[in-house]
């Protein structure tokens, strides 16, 4: 069997940054206003375009995706010794700043049909923490791989329960649940500009909000809560908190894009589930009716015994290809950092996360992914199929 030498071919990475030539202008702007700043123009401007893209009465430009989860839930009130619920399917940023605050996470599973946080378990989860008297301040919803999480009914429990719901919509930028912005359905929203993201910073992030007094306070602790008065005085605990005007600059350039870039992003999952989505065993990720995913990453998932493969061969596979691939988060109720952490799954002895990360593979996504090496991913894939 004569191999082609894979080292030679460039590498294909999972999701990397896509540069339109719009951020130059805006960049040099902000160097020639002087405004080499956490504050300045183009971090006024961006808040405001990002307000007017999502739909939000208010945006807070900030240094991380972390950073607004972190503010957001100090604005709802968490502190030391409070329960929080989170998603268990997420990238632990979802997670680490419940444990800033000193508070205690609590996971719920996700469901088939959005791989996002189940609607059931999550009533379960209020009802069972209410019933021991550990009721939850807040909660933080993710919306994997660029698809919202079923937000109504999960609006509605948490209302019931008087539950702040924070939307972790770090990978979901441009994505539509119900025609309304994803990362918009709860009292606070968050996204991400780090560099695999939709768009980037290199890295960044914004909280946004229809409550505007909220993200006054929250600007004022982002910006080391600083009394107003001459000499520097604080009453309050603050963080260095805030974006870069210079970054904001080259977000200004991303967003103008973002409808270019959800666009290619969905095509080349189109592309994948088209070509691949027949294989026996194989799954693409649903997307759910009456929304519109960005894609952010194709994701699917293999069953072994009917695929006659596993993840780790395709993934080793792929490796050896120079492509780059990942598997699905693995949840965080499986982490050694919560071990101890309560977990309330899909169904009693039922863990939908569980398996999806299993059997869950990240294919490569990002919109500037050619369709010379969106073909090489595929042919890849089938020769793996083929000689195993
Ligand atoms: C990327 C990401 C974050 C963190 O964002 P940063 O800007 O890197 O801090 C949080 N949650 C999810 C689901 C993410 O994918």
């Amino acid at each position: 069997m004569s191999i082609r030498q894979p080292s030679i071919l460039p590498r294909i990475l999972l999701s990397p940054p896509h540069v339109s030539g719009r951020e130059q202008a805006y960049l040099e702007d902000a160097i020639h206003s002087g405004w080499i700043a956490p504050i300045g123009p183009q971090v006024d401007a961006f808040e405001r375009e990002m307000a007017e893209y999502t739909g939000s009465k208010g945006a807070l430009a900030l240094s991380s995706g972390t950073a607004a989860i972190h503010l957001a839930l100090r604005l709802a009130g968490v502190s030391q010794g409070d329960c929080v619920i989170c998603s268990t399917l997420t990238f632990v940023a979802s997670a680490n700043p419940i444990l800033y605050l000193g508070a205690t996470p609590v996971f719920v599973d996700s469901e088939p049909e959005t791989w996002n946080m189940c609607p059931l378990a999550f009533q379960r989860a209020c009802q069972d923490l209410n019933d021991r008297g550990m009721l939850p301040k807040a909660a933080v919803v993710v919306n994997l791989y660029g698809q919202s999480a079923d937000m109504e009914p999960i609006v509605e429990i948490a209302n019931r329960y008087g539950i702040a719901l924070i939307e972790d919509a770090a990978e979901s930028l441009g994505a539509f649940y119900h025609g309304k912005a994803s990362g918009t359905w709860g009292r606070f929203g968050i996204y991400s500009f780090n560099g695999n993201k939709i768009i980037t910073t290199s890295g960044g992030g914004m909280l946004v909000s229809d409550d505007t007094d909220a993200l006054d306070q929250a600007r004022f602790w982002s910006t080391q809560a600083r009394d107003s008065a001459p000499h520097y005085q604080h009453s309050e605990m603050g963080y260095n908190y805030r974006l870069s005007n210079l970054l904001a600059a080259i977000g200004r350039g991303q967003l103008e894009l973002l409808e270019e870039r959800v666009e290619r992003r969905r095509y080349i999952s189109q592309v994948y589930s088209d070509r691949l989505g027949s294989i026996p065993g194989l799954h693409f990720m649903p997307e759910a009716p009456n929304c519109r995913s960005t894609r952010w990453l194709s994701a699917l998932t293999i069953d072994e015994e009917i695929a006659g493969f596993s993840v780790n061969q395709l993934l080793k596979c792929l490796e050896f290809n120079n492509i780059e691939a990942r598997p699905v988060w693995k949840p965080l109720h499986l982490q050694p950092l919560f071990e101890n952490a309560f977990y309330y799954p899909y169904m009693e002895g039922h863990s939908v996360s569980d398996q999806l990360f299993t059997k869950g593979v990240c294919l490569p996504s990002g919109s500037s992914l050619s369709d010379d090496d969106l073909v090489r991913v595929m042919d890849a894939i089938e020769s793996c199929i083929q000689n195993r």
